[in-house]
């Protein structure tokens, strides 16, 4: 049997007039504002994304950059600004932050009633309980959209999940359990990465380490969604300008031919995760 391609960006562009429609139907254009410290070029991007797909939707995104060396105390009264702007529905602080500020408190200045990406103290106890009306972190429900597309079950399945930060492999795990799958969680520090992934029915990863998953890590029938997304320079020895690529954490050549189905990257998990915070905002008006 051929494996199945798990196409994020066909769900999401299938998704988009619906959505759409939603956002319209508002008595006003909701306002996203996204706080970003710094000028990494990754978040730019990221950010970038975001505010273009934002404006298809007709959501008005404010750009809010801030300078890298800005206090605490000043980022914390920018988000509050914010909070007390009543055209303002979603807020998003662009992680990650300089190490100088504390990310926790700066997330925790967001009123959890417009935290987009489910991040504040309220919202994570929400979806650790598994309550229908908690805020998904947004790779989190595009992962679980995309899941429920392709009618891939979750229930009584081995669901391991490769990382653990609180923005992607923390609440995916909790997703997995609320979903009644028995969950495995690996990170950095596990001894034998192999012996768990192998042993997976629905293998997750997002450890931020290109083509960490090889076909020795994977079984036939795994259904495989790659979270990660590296940029890698210069593979190809015959280029005389280093090409720059986007790859998963799953060498999805080495991999494609041994499970049942896997997301590709780009096109993946990405495109799902760029309308679930959308999704995420256009419930939040509804709630506000
Ligand atoms: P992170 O660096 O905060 O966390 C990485 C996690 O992976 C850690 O828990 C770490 O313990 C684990 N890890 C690292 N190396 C490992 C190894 N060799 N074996 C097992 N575990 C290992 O990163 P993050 O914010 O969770 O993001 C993970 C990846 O997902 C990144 O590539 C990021 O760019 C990507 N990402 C993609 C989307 C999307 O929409 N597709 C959204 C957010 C993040």
């Amino acid at each position: 049997m051929s494996t199945l391609i798990l196409d994020g960006k066909a769900v999401r562009d299938a998704r988009f007039t619906e959505l759409k429609a939603r956002i319209q139907a508002l008595i006003k254009p909701p306002i996203l504002a996204i706080v970003q410290v710094g000028d990494r070029e990754d978040t730019n991007a990221y950010i970038k994304a975001k505010i273009t797909f934002g404006e298809k939707l007709g959501v008005v995104v404010k750009h809010i950059k801030l300078d890298e060396k800005i206090s605490q105390h000043e980022l914390v009264a920018k988000v509050r600004e914010c909070n007390e702007d009543e055209n303002i529905k979603g807020i998003i602080i662009q992680l990650p932050l300089p190490i100088a500020i504390d990310q926790d408190a700066a997330i925790e200045a967001i009123l959890p009633a417009k935290d987009v990406d489910g991040l504040t103290a309220f919202n994570v106890k929400q979806w650790l309980e598994g309550r229908e009306e908690a805020v998904l972190p947004a790779t989190t429900r595009g992962v679980k959209e995309l899941l429920e597309h392709y009618k891939i079950e979750l229930f009584g399945k081995h669901a391991v999940i490769v990382g653990r930060s609180m923005l992607v492999g923390k609440p995916l795990a909790a997703l997995c359990l609320n979903e009644n799958a028995f969950v495995t969680v690996c990170h950095s520090k596990t001894a034998d990465l192999v012996s768990q992934t192998k042993t997976a029915d629905v293998l997750i990863v997002a450890a931020g380490k290109p083509r960490l998953i090889g076909a020795g890590h994977v079984q036939k029938g795994t259904t495989v969604i790659d979270v990660g997304i590296n940029t890698v320079i210069g593979e190809k020895l015959e280029d005389e300008i280093p090409e720059k690529k986007l790859v998963g954490d799953v060498d999805f050549e080495a991999v494609k031919d041994i499970v049942s189905a896997i997301t590709p990257v780009p096109g993946g998990v990405g495109p799902m995760t760029v309308l679930a915070l959308f999704e995420n905002l256009a419930d939040l008006c509804v709630k506000g």
